[in-house]
């Protein structure tokens, strides 16, 4: 009998499955408004700043800062109780938007900093491709 819990996978629709396939090629993308130029994570349909309905897709350099970090040491979540403890990490790209995620590479959570630079990478986790970010060695 298999007792694992289901892993959360995303869920691809119009609006997000472009971002979900560039991380598949190794890409990390966001939205940037033809208006605006407002950049954001996660995809959605309108501009959070003006509402424009004309997001274009561009492609993330990689390079990113750490903006605030915590280390789970209980799995609130019953698929994360064999990773304990593990860090979910608040990421900000060169180019301004934001995401949630993981940081590797760095077992020592005493080395994390605020605006520690970081790069991007990908890891796949049950079948999805997602992205990750390493300390930047200086
Ligand atoms: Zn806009």
């Amino acid at each position: 009998m298999n007792l694992s819990p289901a892993f959360p996978t995303p869920i691809l629709d119009a609006v997000n499955g472009p971002y979900w396939q560039a991380l598949a090629a190794g890409e990390l993308t966001f939205q940037r408004c033809e208006q605006c130029h407002h950049a954001w994570l996660p995809p959605r349909t309108e501009c959070p700043r003006c509402l424009s309905d004309r997001p274009v897709w561009e492609q993330a350099s990689g390079a990113a800062r750490l903006v605030s970090w915590v280390v789970y040491h209980k799995a609130f979540n019953p698929a994360f109780a064999d990773r304990l403890p593990y860090n979910v990490a608040v990421v900000e790209l060169a180019e301004g938007p934001r995401l949630i995620s993981n940081l590797v590479g760095c077992e020592d959570e005493s080395t994390l900093r605020i605006d520690l630079a970081l790069s991007f990478e990908t890891r796949n986790e049950h079948g999805t491709t997602i992205p990750v970010f390493r300390p930047r060695s200086v």
